[in-house]
Parts: structure tokens; C-alpha cells; sequence
């Protein structure tokens, strides 16, 4: 049965509200294209309200400023039991707005709850230094929360990205304004709900859904907003950089896309291998920015590898999300679909062998085949562009030095993972891989604790932990004239 859609309007100071101009937009269930609800479109008008809400929530004196870091904590702890109250609510929700097999948006929950538990010990932790300086005097730093932030999320883990980044900028004593994707706006309205019986004081968390260009492009552009903290294409985190530079010069972390590679050494333990490379590239359909989407075997198993890889490819169990026997569900939308089968067509053209898949499944909802490709070489469109679908692309190589040398050789650094024996091997690939995170005989493994991002294009600043709070501050140094040095 569908779940019940509570909130569909927008959220501005504690309020639910239409915006400003009566626009709404209709948002889909990519099992079969049906529409689910109509959505408040929100525009410069509706932000600039959100932003102003969120700036008053601010202000040096408000209850947020005023309030013990301790008690920051106690609030994003009771969100977290109040999401798992409403666990099975929202991983419904989630799989029926997003595609998201329903076995994984559970668990999906689960890790964002788990990371808001985390965050919230960590709001009173947040210290700076005293620092030996030249001179009579006491200098020490304060980290200090950056203001007003917004928070630009894709589509493709909707609540689990919610929870992170939100639950980082309130770790930090910040107020925020959230722009959820234009496909899945569902989500982000129902965690603002939770947030307000968790006890957040109004203003302090916002939501205009809308679309880029206008929601999106007034946030960013926006003189009152001190930082974007941003999910999703490496074209729009540009876009996103411009307007910080053409405005404000707000701060900008980005976590964008990837073409990560994982490592099959010779020596690898082969059915483990398989599947968690499988997993790597076919979880949530390849919607996932750290898909391993280069798959380069070493010779000694490359024959052996690729037919254990093309029966897992098979097997794979695909249909309705909510199905529990389902492995994977439908493609984001029909746009991405198409994108998605482009991607194939060309891998076909450019010489790279199909070995499964293909084609689409059925006439409605955006269902893929899982696909395996054999002999992929590097010059090819589908081992080069981040095709965020089910295709597993699968390139031979002969040495370690090479495998590092091509699997860097790539605009993207989000993650890499190699499945070895070996422990030099494995020591010598973690050390030279150009990627912010790296897996050992291991992939797609997220933890709260680990701080997360990407080298090169796949982003600026890293999110999650201690590390990703110190994102939303700035640093102050103060310094104190004192008779005598102490
Ligand atoms: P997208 O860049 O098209 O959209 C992301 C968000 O930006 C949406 O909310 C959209 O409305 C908004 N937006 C679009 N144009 C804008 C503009 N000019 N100004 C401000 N906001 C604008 O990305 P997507 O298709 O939703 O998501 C897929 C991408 O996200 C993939 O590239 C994927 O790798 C990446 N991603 C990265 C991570 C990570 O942690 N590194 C995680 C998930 C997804």
C-alpha cells in the first residue's frame, strides 16, 4: 500500500505554506511513472522568506545561539529516535518516491540514524586551540558556526544525505535552508517535521523544494547565505562555485560525482570479488556516486572473474521496489533511463563486448537489465563518463604499477577499492589511489565516523565526523594583551 503523504508544502519559520507565486509540480514513482502528489514550487520569493527565517533563528540572542552545544545534541539524539520510531514510514517513502529497493532504504534509515547519533555527541566537542604566541599575550582560536547555510541534495539518497549534511550544519550551532531534489521532495519534508518535534526552535530548519535553476540559483546566489554545502554533478558544483564568487564568496563544500575503480588482483579471493564488485556497481540500480564503475581484473583471472561476474549479473532479481525478493528496482526517471541506455548503445559501438543486459525491461516504470561489459578499454566513453546506472564495465590489466596508473588516470577521486592477499599490494594501491576513500577487500562500506569526499572533481571538503562539522565553522583567533607572557 502506498504510504500516507502528510507534507507536501513548504516550510518556512515553522510553518507550512504555499509559495509565494501558487506553483506546484508533480512528483513521480518511478515503478510506473504514476503521480504521487503535487508539491509547493518554491522561487526566489519563497527563499529569500526561508533565508530571512533562518537568519532571524541566527541572530546572536536567539534561543539556537543561546542554547548549551549539549543540548544541540539532545535535540538531533531525539530526531534520531524519532526517525527510528518512524523508520518503516520513511524507508517507504523513500522506496516509492525514489526506486530505492525497500530492504536497502531500511538500511538507508538505519545509517542515517546511525550518523545523526553519532553527530549529536559530537556537538560539544567542537574546540579550538591556545596557542603559544609571539609576544604578552593569550591567544587561543573559537570555532564558531558559519551562519546561515543552504543545503542542495540530489536524488538519489535522499534521506540519508538529508540527515548528514543537516544534522552536520545543527552539530555545528548553524541554521539551514534545504533544497531537496526536484525528483524526491517528499522526504526532506517529512525529516523537517521530525526535527520540529525533536524541539528545534523555529527558523532553524527550512525547506523550499523547487527546481535548480530558480530555487536552487537564488540560495546560491543569495548575499544572507554564508555556505552551500552541495550534493550531486560536477556541473552544477561549478555553477555553484561561480555564484559563491559572484555574490558573497560563501563558503562551498561539494560532493560530486565519480568513476571509481576497484582492483581484482590475481590473488583475490574470486566469489567474494564478484560479489561485492557486483554490489559496487549494481546497488540501487548504479545510482551511487561511489559505484564501482571501472572494474579493472587482473589477467591471471580475467576470464575465470568475467563469467562468475556475468551469472551474479543474472541472477539479479529486479522489480517492484517494495517487493521483498527485489535486488534492484527502476531507474531514477525516464530521462535517466534514456541517458542510462545511451550509455549502452555507445559502449556497444565503441567495441566493448556486451556479455548481459542491455536493454530495458518492460513498457513502464525505468527498468534496466543489469548489463556486464567485457573488454572495456580506457578510451571509452562508458570507462571514461559517469553513467549512474547498471553497468558494470570491466577492463583487464597485468601489473599493480599499471592498474594504479589507469586507475587514476580520471578527472574523478571519490573512492577506490582493491581485492588482494597481498598486503604490500593492498598498502601500495590505499597509499597511490587518487581517491578520498579507499576500500581493502571491502566496498560501499559507510561509517559516521569516517570523514567523506572526494579528490579532484569529485568535490571540495569532506562531510560526516568531527572533520565534516569543522566545514560549517570558522575559525576565530583571539588574542589578549596580558602585562607578562604566560
Ligand atoms: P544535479 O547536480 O543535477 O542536481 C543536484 C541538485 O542541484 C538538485 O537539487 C538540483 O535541483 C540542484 N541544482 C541544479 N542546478 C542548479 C543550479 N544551477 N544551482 C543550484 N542548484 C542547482 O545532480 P543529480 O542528478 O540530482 O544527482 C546525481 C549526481 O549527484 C551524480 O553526479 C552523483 O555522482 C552525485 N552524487 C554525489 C554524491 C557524493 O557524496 N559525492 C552523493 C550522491 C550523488
Amino acid at each position: 500500500m502506498a504510504p500516507e503523504i502528510k507534507y507536501t508544502k513548504l516550510y518556512i519559520d515553522d510553518e507550512w505554506v504555499d509559495a509565494k507565486s501558487g506553483k506546484t509540480f508533480e512528483t513521480y514513482n518511478p515503478h510506473d511513472g504514476s503521480v504521487i502528489a503535487k508539491v509547493a514550487e518554491g522561487d526566489k520569493a519563497d527563499v529569500d522568506l526561508a533565508v530571512a527565517a533562518a537568519k532571524r533563528a541566527f541572530h546572536r540572542n536567539s534561543e539556537w545561539r543561546q542554547m548549551d552545544a549539549s543540548k544541540r545534541g539532545e535535540i538531533i539524539r531525539k530526531f534520531s529516535d524519532l526517525m527510528e520510531r518512524d523508520l518503516d514510514y520513511l524507508a517507504e517513502l523513500e522506496s516509492y518516491n525514489n526506486g530505492m529497493v525497500l530492504k536497502y532504504s531500511k538500511s538507508f534509515v538505519g545509517g542515517a540514524i546511525n550518523i545523526a547519533r553519532h553527530l549529536a555527541g559530537c556537538t560539544d566537542k567542537i574546540t579550538g586551540q591556545t596557542i603559544p604566541a609571539d609576544g604578552e599575550v593569550f591567544s587561543y582560536t573559537l570555532r564558531q558556526p558559519v551562519g546561515v547555510c543552504a543545503i542542495i541534495l540530489p536524488w538519489n539518497g535522499p534521506i540519508y544525505l538529508f540527515v548528514g549534511k543537516v544534522c552536520t550544519a545543527l552539530a555545528a550551532g548553524c541554521t539551514v535552508v534545504v533544497k531537496p531534489a526536484e525528483q524526491t521532495p517528499l522526504s526532506a519534508l517529512a525529516l523537517a517535521a521530525l526535527l520540529t518535534e525533536a524541539g528545534l526552535p523555529k527558523g532553524v530548519v527550512n525547506i523550499i523544494n523547487g527546481f535548480g535553476p530558480g530555487a536552487g540559483t537564488s540560495l546560491t546566489h543569495h548575499r544572507d547565505v554564508a555556505k552551500v554545502s552541495f550534493t550531486g554533478s560536477v556541473e552544477v558544483g561549478k555553477l555553484i562555485q561561480i555564484a559563491s564568487g559572484e555574490s558573497n564568496l560563501k563558503r562551498v563544500t561539494l560532493e560530486l560525482g565519480g568513476k571509481s575503480p576497484l582492483i581484482i588482483m590475481n590473488d583475490a579471493d574470486l566469489k567474494t570479488a564478484v560479489q561485492f564488485a557486483a554490489h559496487g556497481i549494481f546497488f540501487h540500480q548504479g545510482q551511487v556516486c561511489i559505484a564501482a564503475s571501472r572494474l579493472f581484473v587482473q589477467s591471471g583471472i580475467y576470464d575465470k572473474f568475467v563469467e562468475a561476474a556475468v551469472d551474479h549479473a543474472k541472477g539479479i532479481k529486479v522489480g517492484n521496489p517494495t517487493d521483498p525478493e527485489t535486488e534492484n528496482g527502476p531507474q531514477i526517471d525516464e530521462a535517466m533511463m534514456n541517458t542510462i541506455l545511451g550509455y549502452i548503445e555507445k559502449g556497444k559501438r565503441e567495441g566493448a563486448k556486451l556479455l548481459c543486459g542491455g536493454n530495458r525491461i518492460g513498457t513502464t516504470g525505468y527498468y534496466i537489465q543489469p548489463t556486464v561489459f567485457g573488454d572495456v578499454t580506457d578510451n571509452m566513453t562508458i570507462a571514461k563518463e559517469e553513467i549512474f546506472g547498471p553497468v558494470q564495465s570491466i577492463l583487464k590489466f597485468d601489473t599493480l604499477e599499471e592498474a594504479i596508473e589507469r586507475a587514476n588516470a580520471t578527472n574523478y577521486g571519490l573512492a577506490a577499492g582493491i581485492f588482494t592477499t597481498d598486503l604490500n599490494t593492498a598498502m601500495q594501491f590505499s597509499k597511490h589511489a587518487e581517491a578520498g576513500t579507499v576500500w581493502i577487500n571491502t566496498y560501499l562500506q559507510l561509517t559516521p565516523q569516517n570523514p567523506f569526499g572526494g579528490f579532484k572533481e569529485s568535490g571540495i571538503g569532506r562531510e560526516n565526523s568531527l572533520e565534516g562539522i569543522r566545514e560549517f565553522t570558522e575559525t576565530k583567533t583571539i588574542v589578549l594583551a596580558l602585562p607578562k607572557k604566560v
